[in-house]
């Protein structure tokens, strides 16, 4: 164990990514980082780490906003429970630690939206405690270094996974390691393309010595996408538009859109569309991690206001927290609108 260890500092110490919140190991910004790069590339990261920490610039100043602002803030990341949770846990933190953020593993996981392996690199970035940080990356690594057969996501092999990556973590650097393993699975042990003569565990791998890389980890295979078929309305009155609050139990939890319709099938949806006059969008799919949106967009001026909902002016839209297919939905009918208003 202890080769592997020197072989990932050492290759750590030479390599390690530039990033914006490696520059303090306050674990505030730590975590910031961490929830914003959930299922979102660096590049397309930075700038929303930037972008909350500057608009809150500590734990008080996102507990006292509004949670209107922070999903603003988090407008264009997509998956808004990570916003709203931070924004919980943020509240948390003021009232259960009086605004000292947690130091353990174990309390830091009782917070809203902190899952083990976000508790573990804030606890071994900031706190220096020796807990292994178990991301995608890991997962890939450890199971090509073992060549391990099942699938990741068995209790079994999650078990094997879990102990490994304990087992190897430094005792002294635990954070540094972790980032180590985090950085070597972003750089060189990629899920295509692992590039094994620059690897520094390339003496102790298994599955490169069985030629076995490109087969692990092994994957359960994913569940099929659901369908959904929704009409969006563009109503229009007076050059406003109206947008709806979502409710709880959506996907779309708080966040405003376009009133719509939703059809069972695509059959429905279709012999629908064909008896409207005023399509602005036809037939198009927006796709979600577990949803594929099959969408169509109409338009209808001169709507009596409706009591319930928001009647809202173009730039007033771009403003509020929304889906982010709201502002694509827009851009591509603007010039359509443009008569209208
Ligand atoms: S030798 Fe190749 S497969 Fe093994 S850990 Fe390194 S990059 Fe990954």
């Amino acid at each position: 164990m202890a080769n592997i260890q020197r072989a990932i500092l050492s290759w750590y110490d030479q390599n390690k990514r530039e990033l914006p919140w490696r520059t303090s190991k306050n674990p505030y910004f730590i975590w910031i980082s961490e929830v914003v790069l959930q299922q979102t590339r660096v590049d397309q990261g930075a700038p929303f780490f930037y972008r909350l920490t500057s608009l809150f610039p500590s734990i008080e100043d996102l507990a006292s906003a509004d949670e209107k602002d922070v999903l603003l803030a988090w407008k264009g990341l997509g998956y808004y429970s990570r916003a709203r949770n931070l924004h919980k846990a943020a509240r948390q933190i003021m009232e259960m630690h009086d605004g000292v953020f947690p130091t353990k593993h174990t309390e830091l996981i009782k917070l809203a939206g902190i899952g083990g392996y976000t508790a573990a690199a804030i606890s071994s970035i900031s706190f220096n405690e020796p807990v292994a940080a178990i991301d995608g990356n890991v997962v890939r690594i450890v199971s090509r270094l073992l060549d391990l057969p099942g699938p990741v996501e068995s209790a079994q092999t999650a078990k094997v996974i879990k102990e490994f990556a304990n087992e190897i973590l430094s005792i002294n650097r635990p954070g540094d390691f972790n980032q180590g393993l985090m950085d070597l699975g972003s750089l060189i042990c990629t899920p295509k393309s692992p590039a094994c003569t620059e690897c520094p565990l390339m003496e102790v791998c298994l599955a490169r010595a069985n030629n076995s890389q490109h087969l692990r980890p092994v994957k359960k295979p994913k569940k099929k996408a659901v369908n959904r078929f929704l009409i969006f309305k563009i109503l229009i009155n007076q050059g406003k538009i109206l947008m709806e609050q979502q409710q709880k139990g959506s996907i779309w939890e708080n966040l405003y859109l376009f009133p719509f319709d939703e059809h069972h099938s695509e059959e429905a949806f279709l012999s629908k569309l064909d008896l409207e006059n005023k399509v602005l969008i036809d037939p198009s799919l927006h796709v979600l991690s577990h949803q594929r949106l099959n969408y169509a967009v109409l338009v209808s001026e001169n709507k009596p206001p409706i009591m319930h909902g928001n009647w809202l002016s173009l730039d007033e839209i771009y403003d509020l927290p929304t889906p982010i297919l709201v502002p694509r939905i827009l851009t591509r009918i603007e010039n359509q609108l443009a008569p209208l208003f």
